[in-house]
C-alpha cells in the first residue's frame, strides 16, 4: 500500500505511523525525521533546513521533494510507503503524482488525522520524545515516562524539539492551514481522502485508521 498521512502538527501522525507501518508491513517514511537526522549528522541537506524548521516554516521544494524521491526509491519502498509530513504543500503533491506514474503506482488513500486546535497546542508544548527513535514519544502529562526525562522503551534521553514552543506551534499550525490543507481538496478531486479523529487512546486511532483502510482484521 501507497498511504500518505496528513494532519496538522501534534495530530499524532509519527505516533499512528510507526504502528501502521509495523501493521501493514511497509516503511515509515517521514520528511521531518529526515531533515532531524540530517541535522544531527551535520550535513550540508541539514544546515539547509535547519533555520526554516527553527521558525515553523517549510523547507524549500528544492531541497524536500529531492530528498523524499531518494528515499522512495529505495528498495524497501518498492512495495510501498507510509508517508508522513510529505507531501506538505500543493506543489510536493504535484511532484509526488508525477512521480509515482513515472514509477506505474499509485497512492491507495489518503488518511486525514482531524484533531481540534486547542488540543494540538496543549500536545505539542508538552510533547517529549527519544533521541534514539522519534516514534518513542511521550507528554509531561498526558504519558508521562516512568522516570523523568528517560524513555520507558529504550531508556534513551527524552528531549523536547527546538520548534516545539507555543511561539513556533502557531505559526506551524497557520503554514498547516495556508499551505498544507490545500492538498487534502488536491486528493479528494482524486477520491483518495479518508478522514477519522486523532482524540482519543493511541490504540483506539490506530484501529479508527486500520478500519479506515479497510484493515481492521489487523488492527492491534
Ligand atoms: P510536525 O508535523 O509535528 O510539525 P515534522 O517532524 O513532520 O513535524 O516536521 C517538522 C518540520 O520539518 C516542519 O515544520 C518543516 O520545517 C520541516 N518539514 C518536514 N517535512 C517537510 C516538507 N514535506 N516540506 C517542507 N518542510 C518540511
Amino acid at each position: 500500500m501507497r498511504i500518505v498521512l496528513v494532519g496538522p502538527p501534534g495530530a499524532g501522525k509519527g505516533t499512528q505511523a510507526a504502528f501502521l507501518a509495523e501493521n501493514l508491513g511497509i516503511p515509515h517514511i517521514s520528511t521531518g525525521d529526515l531533515f532531524r537526522a540530517n541535522i544531527s549528522q551535520k550535513t550540508e541537506l541539514g544546515r539547509a533546513a535547519k533555520s526554516y524548521m527553527d521558525a515553523g516554516n517549510l523547507v524549500p521544494d528544492e531541497v524536500t521533494i529531492g530528498m523524499a524521491e531518494d528515499r522512495m526509491k529505495q528498495a524497501d519502498a518498492a512495495g510501498g510507503f507510509l508517508l508522513d509530513g510529505f507531501p506538505r504543500n500543493v506543489a510536493q503533491a504535484q511532484a509526488l503524482d508525477a512521480f509515482l506514474s513515472g514509477q506505474g503506482a499509485a497512492l491507495d488513500a489518503v488518511l486525514d488525522l482531524e484533531v481540534p486546535e486547542d488540543e494540538v497546542v496543549k500536545r505539542i508544548a508538552g510533547r517529549r520524545i527519544c533521541r534514539n527513535d522519534s516514534a518513542h514519544v511521550f507528554h509531561v502529562s498526558y504519558a508521562p515516562p516512568a522516570v523523568e526525562g528517560v524513555c520507558d522503551t529504550c531508556g534513551g534521553e527524552l528531549y523536547q524539539r527546538g520548534d516545539d514552543t507555543e511561539a513556533t506551534v502557531r505559526n506551524r499550525l497557520d503554514v498547516y492551514h495556508r499551505e498544507t490543507e490545500p492538498i487534502i481538496d488536491h486528493y479528494k478531486a482524486q477520491g483518495l481522502v479518508v478522514t477519522i479523529s486523532a482524540l482519543g487512546k493511541v490504540a483506539e486511532v490506530t484501529s479508527r485508521a486500520m478500519a479506515a483502510l479497510g484493515r481492521d482484521d489487523q488492527a492491534a
